[in-house]
C-alpha cells in the first residue's frame, strides 16, 4: 500500500511500526456548534482509510479527539448563558449523531482535552526540563521554536521565512515571550474562563499540546499515521511534531495524511458569505450516505467543490448501485436456476469478479484513490446489469456479496434492513408536522431529536415526511 506522506511529499510504501497493526490519530473537531460539511470530509475520508486497512487484515487503533475547551466554546457559553462544559457535551452528542448518519464508525477512543490535563502538565514540565519551553512571569508557558532544529520539516517552511519581517522585533514585552515564533503551551485564565491548577498558573492548555498528549497516551510515543485537514499542517501539526519529538526523544508520526478542502460553488465556505452548511442541514435534503458518496467520489487530497448539481449527480450514481443490489437480490431470492431453461451465463463468474476486485484494490492501494475504486464498483454494476438475464441465483449471490462488500469498505451503502420500530412512528411524525404548522419549532425539534436518539432520522421530502433508520 502506498500513502502520500506530507512529511516527505512523496508516495511511500506503508510499513507499520508493529506488523499488522496501525496506530492512527485524526484531529477531531472543536465542539461549539453542529459540525459543518467541511468537518465531515476528514471524518469520512479517514474512516474509509481505517475500513480499508481492516479489510487488508490490519488491526487499527483509531484515536480522534474532541477539543472541548477553546475560545469559541467559551464564547458560545457566554452567548447562551450556559457553561463551556454544557456547550461541549451537547455538541459532542450532536457530532456523534452526525457521524452515525454519515456511517462514520466511532473511534477506538475519543479522548476529551479536559480529561487529559494531567498528561498535558506532565509533557509541558518535561519540555521545560529539557530546555524546549519556558514559563513567562505572567504564568504563560511557551514552546521555544528555535530549540528544535527540525522545526518546519512538515510544512516545509524554514525559520528565516517564518520570521519574515519580524526578525528584528524583540518580543520581550509585557508577557515575557522571548521570540516571535514561540507558541503557547499553557495560558493563564481570564476572568470567567474554565481553568485548572498547574505549576505555572491557574489556566488552560494551548490547543497543540492536547493532540501530542492524547496521541502519546492512547497510541504511544511513535505512531503510524497522523491525519487531518490540510489547514492543520501549519501551525497545528508542525507544533505537535515539535512538542512530541522534543519531549519524547523519538520520531512522532511516520506518515502524515491531509485531506484537501471542501469549497462551496468554488468559494471558501464561510458564514459571512452565507454558503455555510451543517451536516444536519444537508441531512434534511439528502440521505447522508449521498454526502459520503459525494466526498469519496474525489481523491481525498484534491480540493472538492460542493454544489446542488454535484449532489444530485452523486445521488443518481449511488441510486444506480442500490438499484443493482436490489436487482441482484431479487434473482437470489427468486432462486432462478442455471441451465438450458434458466440462466445461461456459462463463464466462471468468480473470474469476472476477481477482475473488479483487483481494480478496486489497486486503486485503494494507490494512496486510497476512492474515485477509481468507485469506478471499479461501477464496472461491476455495469457487468451485473448487462448479464442480469443470464445469471442464476448462485452467480447473482456472488455478485451481490462482492458488490456489498466493496461498497461496505467505502461505507457508501448499508444493506441490512431493520424491522419497523415498536412504537407508533407515524403518530409522532404527525405530531411533529402539527407542531411545525403551529410554529412550535421547539416541540418539532424535540420530537426529531428524540427519534434520532432511538436511531430514526426524519427526512422532509417533497412527498411529505419520511423516516428511516440511521445507518
Ligand atoms: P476544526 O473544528 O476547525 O478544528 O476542524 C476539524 C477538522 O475539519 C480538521 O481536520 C479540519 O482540517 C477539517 N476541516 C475544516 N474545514 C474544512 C473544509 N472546508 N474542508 C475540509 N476539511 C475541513
Ligand atoms: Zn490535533
Amino acid at each position: 500500500m502506498k500513502i502520500f506522506n506530507t512529511l516527505t511529499r512523496k508516495k511511500e510504501e506503508f510499513i507499520p511500526i508493529e506488523p499488522n497493526k496501525v496506530r492512527m490519530y485524526v484531529c477531531g473537531p472543536t465542539v461549539y456548534n453542529y459540525i459543518h460539511i467541511g468537518n465531515a470530509r476528514p471524518m469520512i475520508v479517514f474512516d474509509t482509510v481505517r475500513r480499508y486497512f481492516e479489510y487488508k487484515g490490519y488491526e487499527v487503533n483509531y484515536v480522534s479527539n474532541f477539543t472541548d475547551v477553546d475560545d469559541k466554546i467559551i464564547n458560545k457559553a457566554i452567548e447562551e448563558g450556559s457553561t463551556s462544559e454544557q456547550v461541549a457535551a451537547r455538541f459532542i452528542d450532536e457530532c456523534k449523531k452526525d457521524m452515525e448518519a454519515l456511517n462514520v464508525r466511532p473511534a477506538t477512543t475519543h479522548p476529551l482535552a479536559t480529561k487529559e490535563i494531567a498528561g498535558m502538565i506532565d509533557m509541558i514540565s518535561t519540555l521545560i526540563e529539557k530546555g524546549h519551553a519556558y514559563a513567562a512571569p505572567d504564568g504563560t508557558v511557551y514552546f521555544s521554536v528555535k530549540s528544535d532544529p527540525e522545526y518546519g520539516k512538515l510544512s516545509h517552511k524554514n525559520i528565516d521565512d517564518l520570521e519574515g519581517g519580524h526578525r528584528d522585533i524583540k518580543v520581550t514585552g509585557e508577557n515575557g515571550k522571548r521570540d516571535y515564533l514561540d507558541f503557547v503551551l499553557w495560558k493563564p485564565k481570564k476572568e470567567g474562563e474554565p481553568s485548572w491548577r498547574s505549576p505555572w498558573s491557574d489556566g488552560r492548555p494551548g490547543w497543540h499540546i492536547e493532540c501530542s498528549v492524547m496521541a502519546k497516551k492512547y497510541l504511544g510515543d511513535e505512531i503510524d499515521i497522523h491525519a487531518g485537514g490540510e489547514d492543520l499542517i501549519f501551525p497545528h501539526h508542525e507544533n505537535e511534531i515539535a512538542q512530541s519529538e522534543s519531549a519524547n526523544g523519538v520520531g512522532f508520526a511516520r506518515y502524515w495524511m491531509h485531506n484537501g478542502f471542501l469549497n462551496i460553488d468554488n468559494k471558501k465556505m464561510s458564514k459571512s458569505l452565507g454558503n455555510f452548511f451543517t451536516v444536519r442541514e444537508i441531512g434534511e435534503k439528502y440521505d447522508l450516505q449521498v454526502l459520503r458518496f459525494f466526498m469519496l467520489s474525489a481523491h481525498y487530497r484534491s480540493p472538492l467543490n460542493f454544489s446542488a448539481e454535484l449532489m444530485e449527480a452523486a445521488k443518481n450514481s449511488l441510486d444506480r448501485i442500490i438499484t443493482c443490489c436490489t436487482m441482484l437480490k431479487e434473482i437470489v431470492d427468486n432462486k432462478r436456476e442455471g441451465g438450458i431453461d434458466g440462466a445461461s451465463y456459462t463463464s466462471d463468474i468468480n473470474e469476472d469478479i476477481i477482475g473488479f476486485v483487483k481494480k478496486f484494490e489497486e486503486a485503494m492501494d494507490d494512496d486510497f484513490n476512492t474515485a477509481d475504486a468507485i469506478s471499479a464498483i461501477f464496472e461491476l454494476v455495469r457487468f451485473a446489469n448487462q448479464h442480469s438475464n443470464e445469471i442464476d441465483h448462485v452467480q447473482a449471490k456472488a455478485l451481490y456479496d462482492r458488490l456489498s462488500a466493496l461498497s461496505g469498505i467505502l461505507g457508501i451503502i448499508t444493506l441490512q434492513e431493520k424491522e419497523a420500530p415498536d412504537f407508533d412512528i407515524e403518530a409522532l411524525i404527525e405530531k411533529r408536522s402539527q407542531a411545525k404548522k403551529d410554529k412550535d419549532f421547539a416541540l418539532a425539534d424535540k420530537i426529531r431529536d428524540e427519534l434520532l436518539e432511538k436511531g430514526i432520522v426524519l427526512k422532509d421530502t417533497r412527498e411529505g415526511v419520511k423516516w428511516e433508520w440511521v445507518k
